[in-house]
C-alpha cells in the first residue's frame, strides 16, 4: 500500500532531535509563546525574507489576524477565490467582512487577475490570493491592481513554504502573508499551528496584540483580542522542522519531475507550473480527468491512496449559501473540482513508490483503451 500522507517516517528519521527539542520545552514549562517560538518567529519570518514572523494556533487564525490587523470589519469586502479550502473563506466571514468571489485560472488554479478589477466595489478593502498547491498566484498584476484601488494584498500561503514567484519568496510580496503548519502541511508542527509574516511593523505590532488578548503589557487590553498562541511544544518542534525544509521541498520537486515526466503521456493532465513559478512547492500534486471517480477507485483498489483538493467549490457550499452564488458563477472553479486527483506526494516518498503510482495510473487507463 501506498499511503496518500506518511508521518511517521518523517518523524522516525529525526525522532532524536524532536524528542530531546520536546523534553526542553517540558523541562522549562515554557508551554505557551515562549524562547522557542520567539527563535521560530525570527527564523521563520528570514526563511520568508520578511522582517516580523507572528507565531499563532492555526493558519486559519494567521488569516484572522491579518484581516483585523489590516483593519477590515463589517461592511467590507475581500476579493478571493473559491477554489480553495474552506478556510481562506471562512477567515474573511470572521471578521464580518464580505467575500468576493472571483474564478481561478484553468491551468494555473490561482485567481484569474484578468477578472479582479470586474469584482472591485467601492467597499473593497483587499485581495486575498490563495498559493494553491504550492504554486503562486501571479502577485504582479494582483499588486499593480492593489497598488491602483488601495486594496491591502494578504497572501494566503498555507499550502506554499518556501514557493517562489520570479525569485521572490512567498509570503512577504504582498503586504500579509499567512502560513498553516497544519501536520500534513510542508512544513508541519505535530499538532495545530501557523503564522503570519509581514515586513510592516505596525500590522506586526497589532497581530502580536491580537493573538494574546490584545495585551500590550499583561493585563493591559488595548484591543479586544484572541487566543490565538503557538504552544511552546510546537514552537520547538518547527524549529527542529525548518532546518530540513529544504531538503524535503526538493525531494518534492523531485518527486513531481518524475511524476511529470512518466504521466505526460498517459492521458490524465499533469500540473502546469506557470512561467512566472520560479519554484513551485507541490504541497499537493493534482493530476486532472474527466473520470475522476472512476480512475480514484481503481488506482485505491490497487492500494494507493489518493485524495481530492476540493471537491466542492466554496461558493456551492452549504454552509455559504448565503452569500447567494450559485451552480455556474465561477464555471473554471466548478469544472477543475470535478476533474483534479491528489498523488501520494511527500518527501519520504522513494523513487520507486512515484514510479509505481505513475505505473499504475498508466496501465489502468491503457486497460480503457485497449
Ligand atoms: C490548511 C489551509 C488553511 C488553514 O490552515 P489551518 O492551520 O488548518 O487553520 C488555510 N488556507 C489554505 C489554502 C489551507 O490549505
Amino acid at each position: 500500500m501506498i499511503p496518500f500522507v506518511d508521518l511517521k517516517t518523517q518523524y522516525l528519521s529525526i525522532k532524536d532531535e524532536i524528542d530531546t527539542a520536546v523534553l526542553k520545552v517540558l523541562a522549562s514549562t515554557q508551554f505557551i509563546l515562549g524562547d522557542e517560538v520567539k527563535a521560530l518567529e525570527t527564523e521563520f519570518a528570514a526563511y520568508c525574507n520578511a522582517d516580523y514572523g507572528i507565531a499563532v494556533n492555526t493558519g486559519t487564525s494567521a488569516l484572522h489576524l491579518a484581516l483585523l490587523a489590516a483593519g477590515i470589519g463589517a461592511g467590507d469586502e475581500v476579493i478571493t477565490v473559491p477554489f480553495t479550502f474552506v478556510a481562506t473563506t471562512a477567515a474573511i466571514c470572521y471578521t464580518g467582512a464580505t467575500p468576493v468571489f472571483v474564478d481561478v485560472d484553468p491551468v494555473s488554479y490561482t485567481i484569474d487577475v484578468t477578472q479582479i478589477e470586474k469584482a472591485i466595489t467601492e467597499r473593497t478593502k483587499a485581495i486575498l490570493p490563495v498559493h494553491l498547491y504550492g504554486q503562486p498566484a501571479d502577485m504582479e498584476p494582483i499588486l499593480d491592481i492593489a497598488r491602483r484601488h488601495g486594496l491591502v494584498v494578504i497572501e494566503d500561503a498555507a499550502q506554499a513554504h518556501g514557493a517562489e514567484y520570479k525569485g521572490q519568496r512567498v509570503g512577504s510580496i504582498g503586504d500579509i502573508g499567512c502560513f498553516s503548519f497544519y501536520p500534513g502541511k510542508n512544513l508541519g508542527a505535530y499538532g495545530e499551528g501557523g503564522m503570519a509574516v509581514t515586513n510592516n511593523p505596525e500590522y506586526a505590532h497589532t497581530m502580536g496584540m491580537l493573538r494574546d488578548w490584545g495585551q500590550e503589557r499583561r493585563y493591559h487590553h488595548v484591543l479586544k483580542g484572541y487566543n490565538y498562541r503557538m504552544d511552546g511544544i510546537q514552537g520547538a518542534i518547527l524549529r527542529v522542522k525548518l532546518r530540513y525544509i529544504e531538503d524535503w521541498t526538493e525531494a518534492r520537486r523531485t518527486h513531481a519531475a518524475q511524476y511529470d515526466q512518466l504521466l505526460v503521456e498517459s492521458g490524465v493532465g499533469i500540473p502546469a507550473v506557470m512561467p512566472y513559478s520560479s519554484r513551485h512547492v507541490y504541497h499537493v500534486y493534482a493530476v486532472r480527468t474527466s473520470q475522476r471517480e472512476w480512475l480514484q477507485q481503481q488506482i485505491n483498489e490497487q492500494g494507493i491512496q489518493t485524495g481530492i483538493h476540493y471537491p466542492i467549490p466554496v461558493h456551492l457550499q452549504t454552509a455559504y449559501s448565503d452569500l447567494g452564488y450559485q451552480c455556474g458563477d465561477f464555471p473554471h472553479s466548478e469544472l477543475v473540482a470535478k476533474e483534479v486527483l491528489s498523488l501520494p506526494m511527500y518527501a519520504e516518498l522513494t523513487s520507486a513508490q512515484v514510479s509505481k503510482v505513475a505505473q499504475t495510473l498508466h496501465n489502468i487507463l491503457q486497460g480503457v483503451a485497449a
